[in-house]
């Protein structure tokens, strides 16, 4: 059964106990308290699921590359919203095609690009990281890698999913949604969306990774942000990470995460920095940008965190060690929308 983004806030919210704050949703910027312990960060409502699956690792002084790893895998296989991983709505040809990167701190990093019938392409991302000279492998040489490593073949289009793409082929407009107030309509369900996720350990180091079945009936064979280095992630341990959601197509055109770690090099918050990645986004489109979403989410070495989006809607979930509720969704302000949703 799908779950619709409603439903899964509603429901991770009322597992964690958040539904009982004064506020559930609480005002975007630079998040500057250091986190003891580590601290996890992941795009969307559903990066509370994917920050409960990776803080276990965090918190017994685990390394952020396996956290990293750990929520994305849970993205990827327990969660089902048509978006990521084994319940992602397929490209225009009815097929579910994968994207999926992972980085650590030092460096080291690998991806898979237009993946099928694999349920982790994360994990066959940090494969590719580990055991190839290589670091990014698409299609059908993906899958074979993926298989030659003892990853299972299995059909993953759920019958929702066919049934979706059996709709828009009725009109067969290619439109991604914006997605603006996302949290706020029950039901509604969506046609793109990546699970990024950040972390710092304990031990100071950093690590990311993304996954995301793309856009929605994208064309055969096309590859978003998510699979790239520097596009959908990027992660040095000298300065920070950042990961990326939306229209992939704008990130890969401005080496969008590498931007914002790089003008945090520069000595801007993480905030400050995607913000300063949108405003890039919007200089070098200005027309396009009114009509698609873009959203960055980064943290720095110190453990600092900030987003920032080009529409307003974008949230996204934080886990630390600190007293108090641990799962806060954090709605970032937005160029276009000025402020924040709550
Ligand atoms: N960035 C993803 C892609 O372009 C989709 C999204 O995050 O909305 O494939």
């Amino acid at each position: 059964m799908m779950t619709s983004r409603r439903q899964f806030l509603q429901s991770s919210l009322l597992a964690t106990g958040a539904l009982a704050l004064p506020r559930t949703m609480l005002a975007g910027g630079t998040v500057s308290r250091r986190a003891a312990g580590g601290r996890v960060v992941s795009t969307w409502d559903f990066g509370v699921g994917a920050n409960a699956a990776a803080w276990p690792v965090l918190a017994r002084n685990g390394a952020a590359l396996d956290a990293v790893e750990a929520g994305a895998r849970w993205a990827e296989s327990d969660l089902c919203n048509s978006t990521v991983g084994h319940c992602g709505y397929p490209d225009r040809d009815g097929v579910l095609t994968l994207d999926a990167s992972i980085m650590n701190g030092d460096g080291s990093c690998g991806g898979v690009g237009a993946i099928e019938d694999i349920e982790h392409p994360v994990s066959v991302a940090r494969a590719v990281m580990e055991k190839t000279p290589h670091v990014l492998l698409v299609a059908h040489g993906a899958q074979e890698f993926a298989i030659s490593q003892g990853f299972a073949k299995k059909p993953l289009l759920t019958d929702e999913a066919r049934k979706a793409w059996r709709e828009w082929l009725k009109t067969s407009e290619y439109k991604p949604k914006m997605n603006v107030e996302r949290t706020r309509i029950p039901g509604d369900e969506h046609n793109h969306d990546t699970l990024g996720i950040l972390a710092l350990d304990a031990h100071g180091k950093l690590a990311g990774a993304c996954t995301t079945s793309g856009m929605a009936w994208k064309m055969h064979g096309r590859v978003g942000d998510s699979p790239i280095i520097g596009a959908g992630l990027y992660a040095d341990n000298e300065i920070g990470a950042a990961t990326a959601s939306g229209v992939g197509e704008e990130m890969i055109r401005n080496s969008a995460s590498f931007l914002v770690v790089e003008l945090m090099r520069q000595g801007r918050t993480p905030r400050e920095a995607c913000r300063g990645a949108i405003e890039r986004v919007v200089q070098k489109r200005p027309a396009a940008s009114k009509n698609l979403q873009v959203c960055f989410l980064a943290i720095n070495r110190h453990g600092e965190v900030g987003a920032y989006a080009l529409h307003p809607g974008f949230v996204y979930a934080m886990h630390d060690a600190t007293p108090g509720p641990h799962d806060k969704l954090i709605a970032a302000e937005s160029i276009y929308g000025g402020g924040v949703v709550r």
